[in-house]
C-alpha cells in the first residue's frame, strides 16, 4: 500500500484536522514543567528523561536537574559523577552519560549553542530522529515531525495503517505522514498535541473515541478496526541470582565503579558475584573476591536478600556482610591492579558485571531503543571517561555523595542497618517496588 498523501486520507480537511487537534490540546494539555517556556536545552533534557520513563516520575528529576544545570555549559562543566547522582533512580543511566557527553560537544564545538539542524543534532551522543524532531519543533519552532510511541499509535489508527496492512516500511510511512500534517506555524505545539492525544485519549487498549476531537477523521473509528502494528513480542522475565558482598573495614565500605561496557556504566556499585554454582556464599566470596584482592576476612554475615527488577530481569541479590581485618585492607590503587588480575584469574566469570559467561548477568538493553546512541562527529570530550572499573573505600557517611544504582542504594541501607543499626538484626527478603533501573 502506498503511503497516502494527506489529501487521500483527510479529503481536503487538513486545516480542520489541525485546528481541532490544537484546540483540544490548548484546553486539555497537562501542565508539565518542560512545557512552560521551553528552550532547545530544556526540551532536550526533558525528552531524554522521558525515554522509556513515565511522565510522573520525570517531573521531579527534571526540576532538580534544570535547577542545578540551567544551561548546557553548566552541564558540560559538571563532573559526570554529579550528573549521575542527580539521575540516580531514574534509570537508563547511559542516557545521562550521553547527555553529558553531548553537552560537552555543544559547549566546545558549537560555543554552547545547540545546533538547529537535524543532521548535526543526530550526530550528538544519545540524540536520534525523534529527540532531534522534538528539539527542533518545540525548542526552535521549526517544522520537524515527531513519531514516538504515542503519536505512532494515533497516526496508525487515524490512517488505518495498522495490522494487517502494516508493511515493513510502516515507520517510514508514518514519518512521511507526520511531516505532511505539520503546520508551518507552531509545529511544536502540533507535535505535542498529537503525542498528548495518544497519552490521554487514544490509549493502547481502550481508546476513548467518544471524547476524541478528531474522531471524524479516524479510519479506525469509522471501521471499528483498532489494530496496531504487531509489537515485538515481550521477552519473558528472566530470573537471576547474585551474591553481593558488602565489604566493611571499620566504617568504610568497598565499592567499585562499573566500567563503560557494564550495565551500570560509570556508577559505583558493590562487587557482585554470580550465584550459579550453589556454592556457599562465604566460599564464593573467599575464592572470587577476597583471595584475588588480598582481603583477609574476619567475619561473614548473611544480611538477607533484596529482590529487584532491572528491565526484564528479576534479580535476587543475596547481601553478605564481609568484615575484613585492618591489616589486610589494600589501597584503592592496589585493588585496581589486583582486580585486573581478577579478570584473568577467573575469566571474569564470577564478577557479575555485565558479561554473559558462566551465568553472570548479561548486559541489558540500557538505552531506549528508539534513540540508540550515536557516534559523535567531534569526539572532543574535555573530561575523559574512565576506561576501566575503579575501586575505592568510602566512609559510610559519605556514601550519599556517590551515584549508585537504585537497588545498590537500598542494599547499602540494608547492610548498614544490619551492621550498625540498633536492635536485633533480622535476615529477611526485601522486595524493591521501584522497578526499572537501569532505565
Ligand atoms: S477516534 Fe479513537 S482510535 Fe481514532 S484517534 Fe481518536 S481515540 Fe484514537
Amino acid at each position: 500500500m502506498d503511503c497516502p498523501s494527506e489529501a487521500d486520507w483527510l479529503e481536503g480537511r487538513l486545516n480542520e484536522f489541525r485546528r481541532r487537534l490544537v484546540h483540544w490540546f490548548r484546553k486539555n494539555a497537562r501542565d508539565l514543567p518542560w512545557r512552560r517556556d521551553p528552550t532547545p536545552y530544556s526540551v532536550w533534557v526533558s525528552e531524554v528523561m522521558l525515554q522509556q520513563t513515565q511522565v510522573e516520575k520525570v517531573v521531579g528529576y527534571y526540576q532538580r536537574f534544570l535547577e542545578r544545570f540551567p544551561r548546557v555549559e553548566v552541564l558540560a562543566a559538571a563532573p559526570l559523577e554529579e550528573v549521575l547522582r542527580l539521575w540516580e533512580g531514574l534509570g537508563y543511566y547511559r542516557r545521562a552519560v550521553n547527555l553529558w557527553k553531548a553537552a560537552q560537544i555543544v559547549a566546545k564545538d558549537f560555543a554552547g549553542q545547540i545546533p538547529a539542524d537535524l543532521t548535526l543534532l543526530c550526530r550528538l551522543p544519545g540524540i536520534g530522529h525523534y529527540t532531534a524532531g522534538a528539539i527542533l519543533s518545540i525548542g526552535f519552532g521549526k517544522p520537524a515531525p515527531i513519531v514516538e510511541a504515542n503519536s505512532r499509535r494515533v497516526l496508525t489508527r487515524l490512517t488505518g495503517l495498522g495490522k494487517p496492512s502494516a508493511g515493513k516500511d510502516l515507520d517510514r510511512k508514518l514519518w512521511t505522514i507526520a511531516a505532511q500534517l505539520l503546520p508551518r506555524r507552531h509545529p511544536g505545539e502540533f507535535n505535542q498535541a498529537l503525542m498528548e492525544l495518544g497519552a490521554l485519549v487514544c490509549l493502547p487498549e481502550k481508546p476513548l473515541c467518544l471524547i476524541c476531537p478528531v474522531r471524524q477523521f479516524c479510519r479506525a473509528y469509522q471501521t471499528g478496526q483498532f489494530d496496531l502494528p504487531a509489537a515485538n513480542g515481550a521477552r519473558p522475565v528472566e530470573h537471576q541470582s547474585v551474591v553481593v558482598p558488602v565489604v566493611i573495614w571499620g566504617r568504610k565500605l568497598l565499592l567499585r565503579r562499573c566500567g563503560p561496557e557494564e550495565r551500570w556504566a560509570f556508577l559505583w556499585d558493590f562487587p557482585r558475584l554470580s550465584d550459579v554454582s550453589a556454592e556457599d556464599p562465604a566460599q564464593l566470596i573467599h575464592k572470587h573476591l577476597a583471595e584475588p584482592l588480598g582481603l583477609k576476612i574476619r567475619k561473614v554475615t548473611d544480611a538477607g536478600s533484596l529482590v529487584h527488577f532491572v528491565t526484564r530481569y528479576r534479580i535476587k541479590a543475596r547481601i553478605i556482610i564481609v568484615e575484613v581485618s585492618p591489616q589486610s585492607r589494600p589501597s584503592a590503587g592496589q585493588l585496581g591492579k589486583r582486580a585486573a588480575g581478577l579478570k584473568t584469574a577467573t575469566g571474569s566469570a564470577n564478577l557479575a558485571a555485565g558479561s554473559t559467561t558462566d551465568g553472570s548477568i548479561p548486559a541489558l538493553d540500557t538505552k531506549a531503543k528508539a534513540e540508540a546512541p550515536q557516534a559523535g562527529p567531534v569526539a572532543s570530550e574535555r573530561q575523559a571517561l574512565p576506561r576501566d572499573s575503579q575501586w575505592q573505600w568510602i566512609n559510610a557517611e559519605e556514601l550519599h555523595k556517590l551515584p549508585l544504582p537504585a537497588p545498590s542504594r537500598k542494599i547499602s541501607q540494608i547492610a548498614l542497618d544490619f551492621r550498625f543499626g540498633h536492635g536485633q538484626p533480622q535476615r529477611k527478603i526485601w522486595h524493591d517496588q521501584t522497578r526499572g533501573s537501569p532505565k
